[in-house]
């Protein structure tokens, strides 16, 4: 539980000279603040650096405006070149960045090497197939007398924002639609974890990718995002975060009417019908709302389960809470780390603490006595509907139990919240699972599991959880625009539609 294994990463050598990365180069920031990046599971400093300032932004902003004439005059088939090599870049360096993740965040190892980091070099891989594949309508004369056709055009200078909870795939799910449609990006992480940010933006130098293609800018959400968002050069902002942040972004995007993406908070409902297999439902709730300790936007937060599997699901979820071996995150064994920081784990223990005078707290509810931020897995019954614990995001390893009765409460429950990111379904009658398909109102459903994503398959919110797809083809609707090329067919002075001005002259 001590967090003791020393992992052969280390952020000062590698980013000795800053953390801010425009032109493909690394620079230090200029805002006269420094940052430190703490290792969750010790408590450790494992790299100090300065904040961008507006300087770095409007620096990064320049660079990406230099370089998209050429990316964007390229063909898809040479940026889909280029993104193969950086696909081969990314796998050659696997176990560095599996390395840099797991130090910045407290992520099990395990978890680094079998999903983040894989996870990212395939959708590197997918992006440099579908670079190619940029499809609309067909050229076709839909009026008589015209031809007409579509462009699908890159949209200009991207600036993106990103959150701490799964930084380098939070990076390429904002990087790759933008660079494979052709536009340049200028990226802002969290600052509690800017080093794998930085590892994939090198890596995509060392492949080949011209500079200012892609730029990192490392400053606080205050100063680097609002500048950033705010830059009449950035024609689009596209956004991963909490809802209360998406809303001042939203605010700040409007003024300059940037092209807009937002991917926010989730409180994502687990449905458990009487008739699911419950071994299946209990092992898939334990590791849907754990994975990366709860805090994942599309996590199992809140389990209906439906009267007569109820008892049987809440002490099979206490019994695999209880074996779930929490600590070292370089340990491979590690199932659970610690939370991001201290101050999130106090939040997370904020939110159990007020539910303990109108809810039970079955297991967990503690943070063990070590230095990490850890916390136990936490399972809470017995909360009210309205009650906060079943309404807020909590981001955390705290997963609430509630039972209903007929199919209609589970559903109507399950979509009652302001969230609508992701949400699942457990039945073994294919007419069950395909109404909750169409009912439950989120941007995934699954039927009988509850967390895979895949390169293929759009992800993105409704409701309160935002607008806009990551990840698939569905991704370039956000950063394309379309254009209508109209073409004359008749060759004559006179078209029969002047008829609306010249009358029968
Ligand atoms: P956050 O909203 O606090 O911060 C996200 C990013 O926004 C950070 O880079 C931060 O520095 C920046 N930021 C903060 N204030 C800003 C401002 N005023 N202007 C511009 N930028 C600002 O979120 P977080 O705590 O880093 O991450 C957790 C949240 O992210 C959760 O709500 C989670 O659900 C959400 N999330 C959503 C998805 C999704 O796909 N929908 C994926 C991952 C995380």
């Amino acid at each position: 539980m001590d967090g003791s294994t020393e992992p052969a990463f280390r952020a000062p050598d590698r980013f000795a000279e800053g953390a801010q990365y425009i032109a493909g180069e690394l620079r230090p920031g200029t805002s006269g603040r420094t940052h430190s990046v703490i290792d969750p599971a010790t408590g450790r400093t494992v790299y100090e650096y300065e904040l961008a300032g507006t300087a770095e932004v409007d620096a990064a902003v320049a660079a990406a405006k230099d370089a998209l004439p050429g990316w964007a005059g390229a063909t898809p088939g040479e940026r889909s070149d280029a993104l193969h090599d950086f696909a081969r870049v990314l796998a050659s360096r696997a176990d560095d960045l599996a390395q840099a993740e797991s130090l910045q965040c407290g992520k099990p190892i395990k978890l680094s090497t079998g999903f983040d980091v894989p996870g990212t070099i395939d959708n590197t891989a997918f992006f440099a197939g579908a670079a190619r594949h940029l499809q609309g309508h067909a050229a076709a004369e839909y009026s008589g007398d015209h031809t007409s056709y579509t462009r699908r055009e890159p949209i200009g200078v991207v600036g993106s924002i990103a959150p701490w909870n799964y930084p380098l795939q939070m990076a390429a799910w904002k990087i790759l639609p933008a660079i494979a449609a052709g536009n340049t990006i200028v990226l802002k992480p969290a600052e509690l974890t800017p080093l794998t940010s930085l590892l994939f933006a090198q890596a995509a130098t060392a492949a080949g990718l011209p500079p200012g293609v892609i730029n990192i800018v490392t400053g606080t959400g205050k100063e680097a995002g609002e500048h950033l968002v705010g830059h009449p050069d950035v024609a689009m902002t596209s956004f991963t975060g909490s809802t209360a942040v998406g809303k001042r972004v939203a605010e700040i995007a409007t003024r300059t009417v940037k092209r807009l993406h937002l991917e926010l908070g989730g409180k994502a409902p687990f449905v458990v019908f009487d008739d699911a297999d419950l071994a299946a439902a209990v092992h898939g709730a334990v590791a849907a709302s754990l994975i990366n300790t709860g805090q994942d936007c599309t996590a199992a937060t809140r389990a209906y389960v439906q009267r007569p599997l109820y008892g049987a699901f809440v002490a099979g979820v206490a019994d695999l809470f209880a074996s779930v071996r929490v600590g070292d995150p370089f340990d491979p064994k590690t199932d659970l780390g610690p939370l991001i920081s201290h101050a999130q784990r106090d939040r997370v223990a904020g939110f159990v603490e007020r539910a303990r005078s109108y809810a039970t707290i079955v297991t967990g509810g503690e943070a063990p006595d070590t230095p990490g931020a850890f916390y136990l897995p936490t399972l809470v019954t017995d909360a009210a509907q309205d009650s906060e614990i079943v309404q807020s995001e909590i981001f955390g390893p705290v997963l609430v139990v509630l039972p209903f009765d007929t199919d209609d409460e589970g559903l109507a429950l399950a979509n009652d919240t302001p969230y609508g990111l992701a949400a699942s379904a457990w039945t073994r009658d294919v007419y069950r699972g395909n109404r909750a398909t169409r009912e439950l109102r989120a941007g995934c459903v699954w039927v009988n599991d509850h967390i895979p994503i895949i390169s293929e398959m759009p992800h993105g919110g409704y409701k309160a959880s935002g607008f806009g797809k990551d990840m698939s083809t569905y991704s370039f609707e956000e950063y394309t625009q379309v254009k209508h090329v109209m073409f004359d067919n008749t060759a004559v002075a006179r078209k029969d539609w002047h008829r609306t001005i010249f009358g029968d002259r």
